[in-house]
C-alpha cells in the first residue's frame, strides 16, 4: 500500500492598511492609477539624511486587527531594518518588525475539512512598509515608487491548515475580518492583499514524532484561486517526488497561471541573509494599556459573533448565518430589511440568499465577471450596495407576498423588475397588473377549462398518478400569466379531481 502524506500548510498575508498617508512620510497612500512617481517625497524615495515618522493611524489599525485576531498586543515593540537589494526598494532596506512584533499568538476560526470549527493560529502580525513596483516595457525596466512606503500589515499563521480548501477558507475569513474592521480593501486584483504559502508533506509516523517534512514556499499569489490551485499542484508534485523515493528540495516557487504549475524561483534565503537589526532612526513603540483599551472599545461586531447572534436572535441556520455575515454590507442590509419587515427574519434571509443573490450573480455575469476565476474572489452578495433598491424595498415586497397581493413566483419577477428599474414593488405590481387573482369564481372558470381540455391527464390522475396535479397547477398558472393564488388553485383542482 502506498504511503500516505499529510500536508502541513502555513500562510503569510501582506495587507495594505487603509490610511490617508504612507507609513513613514506624509505622501498620500491612495496611489491607485496615479501617474508614476507622483506620490513620492525624499523620505519614501530613500534620500540620504531623511528621517521616518511613524504613522499613528497605521499603528492603531494594526492593533485593532491584532485584537480582532485574538492576539496579544505588545506594549513594547521594535521596528527593524530588513536589508536586501532590489530595484523597487530605494533605501536598500525595508523597515519592518522582527523579534518584537506588535501582535502575536492569536487565532481565527474557519470551518475545517471535517465540517467542524477549526482554529488557525496567528503566530504574529507586524507592521512594515510596502515596496515600489518595477515595470518592464520594450526591453527597458521602469520603476514607480508611488507604492513605496505604503503601510503594510504582515499576518503570519501557524502551520495549521491541512488542505488547499482550508487555506482558501482561511483567506476568505481573514479578508472578511479585515474588511469589517475597515483596515484593508481586500482587493487582491489591485494588490491590496497578497499571499504566500509554505507547505510540506509528512507521513503519519513523522507527525506522531512531531517531525515535519521539507518546507517549500510559494510566493506572489495574487488571487484566492491561485492560492488554492498552487497548493493542490504542490501537494501532487511533492507526493510524486516522495513516492518515487526522491527528496523534496527546500526552495521558493512561483505560480505560473498560464501553465498552471509552480515554477522554481530561487533556493531559500535564511533570515541571516537579511541582517536584521533594530531601526536606529525610530524609537521603540510603547503603547499604554489605556490606549490599547480605548482601541479595543472601537472594535465593531466581528463576523463570528454576528453569525452567532443571527442564529440566536433571528433563528437562522448556522449555514445561512455564515452566508449573510461573510460580507459586512450584506449583514447590514439583512438587518435593515428585518427591521423594516417586522415578520419572521428567516423569510428575509430566504429572499436574500435565494432570489436576490441570483439576481446579483446575473448582474456580475452581465458585467463579464461571471467566470469561475472571478467567482472565486467574490463573496456572495458582496456588491449588494450597488443595487438601486434598499432593504426597505425588499421588506415592502415580502409584505405584498404575505398579504397575498402577489404570489411568491410573481414576487421574484417583481424583484427582478425592481432591481432593473429601481422602482418600488407596489408601483410595478400596479403598472403591470400583476396582482394575484384569488377570486374563486374567476379561477374556477380557468380550472374547469383546463380540466375539460385535458381529459387524458384527468384520467391518469384518477388512475392514481397524483403527480399530474403539479402539471395542472402549471397550466392554470400559464393561463393566468402566473397571477393565480396557488392555494386557491390547488384547492379548486383537488375538489374537482378528488370529488
Ligand atoms: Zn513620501
Ligand atoms: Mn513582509
Amino acid at each position: 500500500m502506498p504511503q500516505r502524506y499529510y500536508p502541513v500548510i502555513g500562510m503569510e498575508v501582506h495587507a495594505q492598511l487603509q490610511t490617508a498617508s504612507k507609513m513613514f512620510c506624509g505622501c498620500s497612500a491612495d496611489y491607485w492609477e496615479a501617474p508614476p512617481n507622483t506620490h513620492v517625497c525624499p523620505v519614501c524615495l530613500g534620500m540620504p539624511g531623511v528621517l521616518p515618522v511613524i504613522n499613528a493611524h497605521a499603528v492603531e489599525q494594526t492593533v485593532r486587527t491584532g485584537l480582532a485576531l485574538n492576539c496579544r498586543i505588545a506594549r513594547f515593540s521594535v521596528f527593524a531594518r530588513k536589508n536586501y537589494h532590489y530595484p523597487d526598494l530605494p533605501k536598500g532596506y525595508q523597515i519592518s518588525q522582527y523579534e518584537l512584533p506588535l501582535c502575536r499568538d492569536g487565532w481565527l476560526t474557519i470551518v475545517g475539512d471535517d465540517g467542524q470549527p477549526k482554529r488557525i493560529g496567528i503566530r504574529r502580525a507586524h507592521l512594515e512598509e510596502d515596496t515600489g513596483k518595477s515595470l518592464h516595457v520594450d526591453g527597458h525596466s521602469l520603476i514607480d515608487l508611488n507604492r513605496a512606503g505604503v503601510p503594510l500589515l504582515e499576518i503570519v499563521t501557524e502551520a495549521d491548515m491541512a488542505s488547499a480548501e482550508e487555506a482558501y477558507r482561511y483567506l476568505v475569513k481573514l479578508r472578511t475580518i479585515l474588511r469589517t474592521l475597515g483596515v484593508n480593501s481586500g482587493d487582491m486584483e489591485k494588490g491590496a492583499m497578497r499571499c504566500e504559502v509554505n507547505l510540506s508533506l509528512r507521513t503519519a509516523e513523522q507527525a506522531a514524532r512531531g517531525e515535519y517534512g521539507v518546507k517549500v514556499e510559494i510566493k506572489n499569489l495574487n488571487s484566492f484561486k491561485a492560492v488554492r490551485d498552487s497548493i493542490a499542484y504542490e501537494i501532487a508534485r511533492q507526493t510524486a517526488v516522495l513516492e518515487a523515493g526522491g527528496r523534496v528540495e527546500q526552495v521558493t516557487m512561483g505560480w505560473d497561471e498560464n501553465r498552471r504549475r509552480t515554477v522554481l524561483q530561487r533556493t531559500k534565503e535564511s533570515s541571516e541573509d537579511y541582517r536584521y537589526f533594530p531601526e536606529p532612526d525610530l524609537p521603540p513603540l510603547e503603547l499604554s494599556p489605556e490606549w490599547i483599551q480605548r482601541v479595543a472599545a472601537t472594535l465593531p461586531e466581528l463576523p463570528d459573533a454576528r453569525a452567532a447572534r443571527f442564529t440566536a436572535d433571528y433563528g437562522l441556520t448556522p449555514r445561512d448565518a455564515g452566508i449573510l455575515t461573510a460580507e459586512r454590507a450584506v449583514a447590514d442590509w439583512f438587518e435593515q430589511a428585518v427591521q423594516a419587515y417586522g415578520g419572521p427574519p428567516r423569510e428575509v434571509a430566504n429572499w436574500i440568499t435565494g432570489p436576490l443573490f441570483a439576481i446579483l450573480r446575473g448582474r456580475a455575469e452581465a458585467r463579464g465577471e461571471g467566470d469561475e476565476e472571478d467567482q472565486a474572489e467574490r463573496t456572495e452578495g458582496g456588491d449588494i450596495a450597488s443595487l438601486p433598491i434598499g432593504p426597505a424595498d425588499l421588506a415592502a415586497l415580502i409584505k405584498l407576498v404575505d398579504a397575498g397581493v402577489v404570489n411568491r413566483n410573481t414576487g421574484k419577477r417583481v424583484l427582478e423588475e425592481m432591481v432593473a428599474t429601481g422602482r418600488p414593488a407596489a408601483a410595478i405590481v400596479e403598472a403591470q397588473g400583476l396582482a394575484q387573482v384569488s377570486d374563486e369564481s374567476g379561477l374556477a372558470q380557468v380550472v374547469d377549462a383546463v380540466l375539460a381540455a385535458n381529459p387524458g391527464e384527468v384520467a391518469k390522475y384518477r388512475a392514481g398518478k397524483t403527480s399530474v396535479l403539479g402539471w395542472f397547477m402549471g397550466q392554470v398558472m400559464r393561463e393566468t400569466r402566473g397571477k393565480a393564488n396557488p392555494d386557491v388553485v390547488r384547492r379548486l383542482l383537488s375538489q374537482r379531481l378528488d370529488g
